[in-house]
């Protein structure tokens, strides 16, 4: 079924675990994520940047989601990522995903604090869950640098933050980047333990891929309860896309050559749930 992003994050920070958040790339991929789901018996956040949000459209997204989750036993968020838009966040909402994410970071405390006060309160009334940004994640992310620098977030500025506007999630920045797949982030835990003891919502931990799964439970440990993977989908999908497209006759059906791509992500997805959910909830 489909369930506001805060009500699974709430049960994963409780039971002690984080649930994955998957950045849907194209629409042909959207089976597997829900079926790696089901098969490990876990809620599933499915998202999606503002290029794919373009490429499909929000009304197409939500229908599909929506038809898949409904007839699956597993709890189904769809969430919209990294946004500055709040037309567009606004459109989402309305369009039924059931959680946004308003990036201000880019902008001063203050002002990230007033468009993210904006986004909540006009997503409370379609019990809509809103993720925020304090600190500035680097890397690249759907071909776009997020940002120039990265900036640890501070332990303040994410409590007051989270006293100003009362987010569902917060997205901090502890040495984890968007787009990186060659090589293992170096996670500050001190930053990030001190930050969960003063803000008590789930976090969520951006740039996944280039995470160890050493570090993962220590992550949840601390109070990361969400944890977007973007990067590593489309690098295999694209991956195994030249190898069965160069193997394949022209007359071969195009399923052919995409169901080992999503076969392929839908591994990658049920390896991530996996190490993200060792919980006594699931087993
Ligand atoms: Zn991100």
């Amino acid at each position: 079924m489909l369930v506001p992003l805060h009500e699974i994050l709430n049960e994963a920070k409780k039971e002690g675990y984080a649930v994955g958040s998957f950045n849907l790339h194209c629409m042909e991929m959207l089976p597997s994520f829900i079926e790696a789901a089901e098969e490990q018996h876990s809620p599933i956040s499915i998202q999606i940047s503002h290029g794919t949000a373009n490429y499909i459209g929000l009304d197409l997204i939500k229908a599909m989601v929506e038809t898949l989750a409904a007839k699956s036993n597993v709890k189904v968020a769809l969430h919209l990522d990294h946004n500055s838009d709040v037309n567009f966040i606004k459109k989402a909402v309305q369009a039924g995903f059931t959680s946004v994410m308003i990036d201000g970071s880019d902008l001063p405390l203050e002002e990230n604090i007033a468009v993210t006060k904006e986004v909540v309160d006009f997503a409370r009334p379609y019990n809509v869950s809103v993720e925020a940004e304090v600190g500035a994640i680097g890397g690249t992310e759907d071909g776009v640098s997020l940002k120039e620098d990265v900036d640890f977030t501070k332990p303040n500025d994410a409590a007051y933050f989270y006293e100003q506007t009362k987010v569902d999630a917060l997205a901090i920045s502890i040495g984890s980047s968007h787009g990186q797949y060659r090589s293992k982030s170096k996670l500050n835990f001190a930053v990030l333990q001190e930050i969960s003891e003063r803000v008590e919502i789930p976090l969520v931990l951006h740039g996944g891929t280039g995470v160890s799964y050493d570090d993962i439970q220590e992550l949840i440990h601390y109070g990361i309860a969400k944890i977007n993977i973007g990067t590593e989908l489309n690098v295999r999908y694209i991956e195994e896309g030249k190898k069965t497209f160069s193997e394949s006759p022209l007359e071969n059906s195009l399923r052919k050559v995409l169901i080992p791509c999503n076969n392929r992500v839908k591994n990658i997805v049920k390896e991530k749930i996996e190490h993200f959910s060792k919980a006594p909830l699931y087993k």
